[in-house]
């Protein structure tokens, strides 16, 4: 009999990796998601398109013991959706619910192990105003002061799974994910992150054309591959540790300097035009000191290599929509 997963959030980016992952290790995988993936065919075994906001769609799609269930649907985006204010109310609700409702579930149908996808939002703002020397360690959390209401609701619902392990003996997994890249994530429409937008700008502009960074350009970050990811998701959940723990690149980049790594790959002459825009903290790097004594892991690939793969990716879907385009005018 194969091995059973439950991926809540398939449709996402990283769903959709952790599907992919799971089917080569042999799974059977149901995927739940409001929506299909929109840059690559599911893999999984079954897909129910459903809202995990209603309990009666949550009962249905967490009807059995599953061997392993990963939570991470939730209402996200990159800084233009997280830090406006503008969709405080939505996020908050939206994924206070859906964990909620998937975990009392998950509680109630014996499946006692569960990896939740936290986030660095959670972390203290005042321990991220200096560029170069932030502090994301993980026992840094309290005094908890999160710059948006994107990161109190991953503090709230971190410590709703933690709660379920004390009170209820589930023995849940919580990762504290570091900015995620890479193909196949939203690169257009106002949820994109950094690295996906970069690519877009760069891959857009014309010979000698400006491409706006939000910000001074010199606020730092790091940002980890979605196949790292996936591993450290995995290893995570199947270890003897509960976390939470940071899954992260400790390679910290400025913004521009980001911007300059794709313009480099793209081999364009392009440059940077800071403009104002919503930021987010000064400085964000991963502390991996815990889950490489924890688990022995750190990510093994340069930012320069997964910035190429997601260049290539983007460049391309570019491309063939111009083609359908053309093909349809
Ligand atoms: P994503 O937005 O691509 O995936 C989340 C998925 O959840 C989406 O497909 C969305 O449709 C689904 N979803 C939202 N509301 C739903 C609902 N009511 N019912 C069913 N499905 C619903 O995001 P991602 O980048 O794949 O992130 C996955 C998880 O990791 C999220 O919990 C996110 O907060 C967390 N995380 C991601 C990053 C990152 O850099 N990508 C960083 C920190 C934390």
């Amino acid at each position: 009999m194969a091995k059973t997963a439950l991926v809540c959030g398939a449709g996402g980016f990283i769903g959709g990796h952790l599907v992919k992952r799971l089917k080569q290790e042999g799974f059977w995988v149901r995927g739940v998601d409001l929506k299909f993936n929109e840059h690559a065919e599911t893999e999984a075994d079954d897909f129910v398109i459903g809202d995990l906001r209603d309990q009666l769609v949550v009962r249905d799609v967490i009807d059995r013991k599953f061997d392993e269930v990963y939570q991470l649907a939730a209402d996200m985006g990159g800084a233009g959706y997280i830090f406006t204010g503008e969709n405080d109310a939505d996020i908050m609700h939206n994924s206070a619910t859906i964990n909620l409702n998937v975990l009392d579930a998950c509680y109630k149908r014996n499946n006692k192990r569960v990896f939740y996808s936290s986030s660095a939002c959670m972390y203290p703002e005042h321990n991220q105003l200096d560029p170069d020397n932030p502090n994301c360690a993980e026992d840094s959390a309290y005094p908890a002061n999160p710059d948006s209401e994107y990161g109190w609701e991953k503090l709230f619902s971190e410590r709703l799974f933690l709660a379920y392990n004390r009170n209820f003996g589930m023995q849940n997994r919580v990762a504290r994910y570091h900015n995620i890249f890479g193909p196949e994530g939203t690169w257009q429409g106002g949820k994109e992150k950094a690295p996906a937008a970069m690519c877009r700008k760069v891959a857009l502009a014309s010979p000698g054309e400006m491409i706006e960074v939000w910000g001074d350009g010199l606020q730092t970050r790091s940002f980890l591959y979605v196949d790292e990811c996936v591993e450290g998701t995995i290893r995570l959940l199947r270890s003897d540790f509960e976390g939470p723990v940071n899954i992260g690149s400790e390679e910290m980049v400025t913004i521009n300097g980001l911007a300059e790594m794709v313009i480099d790959i793209a081999g364009k002459d392009t440059r940077i035009n800071n403009i104002p825009g919503p930021l987010g903290v000064r400085g964000r790097n991963s502390d991996n000191r815990l889950i490489q004594e924890k688990l022995g892991w750190a990510p093994s690939q340069s930012l320069r290599a997964g910035m190429e793969k997601t260049y290539d990716w983007i460049s391309g879907e570019i491309q063939r929509l111009h083609n359908q385009r053309a093909a349809a005018e």
